[in-house]
């Protein structure tokens, strides 16, 4: 990171410049770029660090003064180039804001989503359904740094461009009902944040199907303000669907592994068919369901009777994506955890994902 401190009187007259985080006087410049200032070396360091090392060099063709044009055709070239590398950068940064959020960074989350917002209002104008994921991600950056006035802040900004654009997709009205229960949850209103993390449930049911892992975290959510309200068996009931939904989702998966081991395709060279792709969890997939079952896990662990079909159930799916991702150590002590919780039910049924994840771990172990 290199730092230039400004001379006031080197500017030119009149011009003042501004941080690029807190939109104070400018103080500092970076010297990668030339074209981004700060009011201190704290604020350059928490971008450096978040998003600007990524898009240092990216930012200088976008804010270095447009040259004159000749033409009507060339200024809208010029436009249009803009227009391009602002909606490349939005989506950049969009993407490290999230995976930031992903791996609990929430400081790190938030100049990155600021950039991605900033970058947006000037493609898409300032009260644009396409603001809002952005909005959300503060929101939730923010609620996460327990910065419960600002994260509100974004909350509401959210909030008002969907209530003006009511067409907008279940998906984000989904993801604002849960934040907007998070932060009732967050505030202790119980009542308030059941209300809307039902809603979650309800627009993610009707995006993606009432099982679907979208709607998982709305559960999730409601089973951890249940448990705060001392209503375990409500919490755990909520906690089972949870369970339910990843089990069910890892399952299918495991099974197309286990149809791969047992019928390896035999590589025609001339054959014009793709070779299949094997699904693997996203980034979300793995941080959702990693974060979700680690804490019912711990949470019937922990409670006075635990449920052990219950446990070894969430341990399970807990195995199967560990060797989804590809961490066989993690997977097979998660296996032996299962294995030694079923010794202790009386009648175990037979567990067929349970029998293909143990057949897979052998072969890919040998
Ligand atoms: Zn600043
Ligand atoms: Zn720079």
């Amino acid at each position: 990171m290199r730092t230039e401190r400004l001379q006031p009187l080197s500017l030119p007259r009149g011009r003042r410049l501004f941080c690029e985080l807190c939109l104070g006087p400018a103080h500092v410049r970076c010297g990668g770029c030339g074209v981004t200032f700060y009011c201190e070396t704290d604020h350059q360091s928490a971008d450096w660090v978040s998003v600007h090392e990524k898009i240092c060099q990216l930012l200088i063709p976008l804010r270095t003064a447009s040259p004159f044009y000749n033409s009507e055709k060339e200024r809208k070239h010029g436009v249009e180039q803009k227009i391009r590398r602002e909606t490349f950068l939005a989506g950049l940064t969009h993407t490290i804001a999230q995976n930031y959020l992903f791996e609990g960074k929430h400081e790190d989350a938030i100049p990155a989503a600021l950039h991605s917002l900033k970058f947006s209002i000037s493609v898409h104008g300032s009260d644009s359904v396409e603001l809002v994921p952005q909005y959300l991600i503060l929101a939730e950056a923010s609620l996460g740094l327990g910065h419960i006035s600002q994260g509100e802040e974004y909350l509401s900004q959210a909030l008002w461009i969907v209530l003006k654009n009511p067409s907008c997709s279940h998906t984000i009205q989904s993801k604002l009902h849960r934040n907007v229960g998070l932060l009732h949850a967050a505030k202790g209103n119980f009542e308030d944040a059941l209300y809307h993390l039902a809603n979650d449930i309800y627009f993610a049911s009707c995006a993606f199907g009432p099982h679907s892992l979208a709607a998982s975290g709305g559960y999730f959510h409601m089973g951890n303000v249940f448990f705060r309200q001392n209503r375990a068996d409500v919490a755990k009931s909520l906690y089972a669907e949870v369970v339910d939904i990843w089990h069910g989702h890892f399952t299918r998966l495991i099974n197309q592994r286990y149809e791969a081991m047992m019928n390896p395709k035999v590589i025609d060279i001339f054959s014009r068919e793709p070779e299949p792709i094997e699904e693997t969890p996203d980034e979300q997939e793995r941080s959702d369901a990693s974060k979700m079952l680690n804490a019912i896990l711990e949470v019937e662990e922990q409670s006075g009777k635990p449920q052990p079909a219950k446990v070894a159930k969430a341990a399970l799916a807990l195995a199967m994506l560990h060797f989804l991702v590809q961490d066989l150590p993690k997977s097979q002590e998660l296996v032996t955890k299962v294995r030694q919780i079923r010794k202790r039910l009386p009648k175990a049924e037979p567990d067929v994902a349970l029998h293909r994840l143990v057949e897979l771990l052998k072969y890919k172990q040998s």
